[in-house]
């Protein structure tokens, strides 16, 4: 056994109701106005936190949108400026985390993040942002969010279609965390639980949303994914999610929910620990066939074909892929690459 980790510091507090411990978390930060922000959709629940927190608010931004653009940030920073906030308190998705990241990339402001769907984004040094339709990615401690509250009853809004992908996006971290170049004991022991609890918990969602026993689960399994994704580096899933959602603008969760069978298929045979660990928690079987069974009960796009991409733009996305050299436990080719895209495109069982 051979192995380097670094623990990234991170208060977790977690537990239905505890968004009731946002003020004495905020003051624990040192926070006395915040920058309260979320996206538009979620704007009744940014007034209640704002609402709930008193004299510590500074300004409401409700405009994070998807893929971090500058100019959203600059915005939201000038509103911060303006009402001398001297910390955030972000409450949505990996968009509007992503906001708080940003700001807080600039600022250096502390964060108090309440995540609200299972992308993870929260646990990450990483940071992805946009500027004249380019996405650049970094990764430093700044933007790492201080302290995160994980109140499962946040999640009983989400709905079901986007519940499951986001779920299944979850489960990729930790599937390529079980694979990683610099895979360790300890986060592969999270990434196994994550599936566990994940696979478990997403079917019961689609069934029944308000099924409070199964949203505890799922939050609990992203904050072990989001924990794999901020500590080990990703391989060919996330690269190839990247390229496709980057250049096609394809929704990140939904591509990720389709693409996780057909990634673990690819490295099916050149990582047989991750694939024994993948198994155990899915309760035996095949890792990629079971994940395709579960991306088809639980997610929206079943095939490559539903999000109304052409083959010619398969050519292109395996072009991409390959173009840069990375970490991948099989390597990456081009014709094995293509040869993925058409069994997803066709939405053909890995
Ligand atoms: P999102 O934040 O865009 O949310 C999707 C939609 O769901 C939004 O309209 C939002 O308002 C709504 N929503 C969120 N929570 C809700 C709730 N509880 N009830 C009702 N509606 C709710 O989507 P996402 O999948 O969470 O995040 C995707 C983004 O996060 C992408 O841009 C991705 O690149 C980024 N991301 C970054 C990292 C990282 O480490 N930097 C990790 C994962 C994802």
């Amino acid at each position: 056994m051979e192995f380097t980790y670094s623990a990234l510091p991170a208060r977790v507090v977690f537990g239905a109701g505890r968004r009731a411990d946002v003020p004495a978390e905020l003051d624990r930060l040192g926070i006395t106005r915040a920058l309260v922000i979320t996206t538009a959709d979620q704007s009744e629940t940014c007034a209640t936190f704002a609402a709930a927190i008193g004299d510590r608010l500074g300004a409401i931004y409700p405009g994070a949108v998807m893929h971090t653009p500058v100019q959203v940030t600059e915005a939201a920073m000038r509103q911060a400026e303006q009402m001398n906030c001297d910390g955030i308190l972000a409450i949505g998705g990996g968009s509007t985390i992503g906001l708080g990241k940003a700001i807080a990339w600039r600022t250096d402001m502390p964060q108090l993040v309440v995540p609200t769907t299972y992308a993870g984004s929260e646990m990450t040094p990483i940071l992805g942002q946009t500027e004249q339709g380019l996405k650049t990615t970094l990764r430093s401690p700044k933007v790492l969010p201080e302290t995160v509250i994980y109140d499962p009853d946040l999640t009983l809004t989400l709905p079901g279609a986007i519940s499951g992908p986001s779920g299944m996006n979850a489960i990729a971290h930790a599937v390529e965390a079980l694979y990683a170049e610099d895979a360790n004991p300890v986060i592969s022991l999270m990434a196994e639980d994550s599936i566990r609890a994940l696979a478990g918990a997403l079917p019961r969602i689609m069934a029944d949303g308000a099924d409070r026993a199964a949203r505890e689960l799922a939050l609990y399994g992203s904050w072990l994914a989001g924990t794999c994704l901020g500590a080990v580096g990703m391989a060919l899933h996330h690269k190839i999610c990247h390229t496709l959602g980057g250049s096609f603008d394809l929704n990140h969760a939904d591509v990720h929910c389709l693409m996780i069978p057909y990634s673990t298929a690819y490295n099916r045979d050149a990582a047989p620990a991750a694939m024994a660990a993948i198994s155990r928690a899915l309760g035996g079987g095949d890792p990629a066939e079971e994940l395709y069974a579960l991306m088809r009960r639980v997610g929206r796009k079943t095939s490559l074909a539903d999000f109304g991409l052409t083959e010619a733009q398969l050519d292109r996305a395996a072009d991409l892929a390959v173009q840069n050299p990375y970490y991948n436990p099989r390597p990456v080719t081009r014709d094995a690459v293509r040869g993925m895209l058409q069994a997803a495109f066709e939405g053909r069982r890995p």
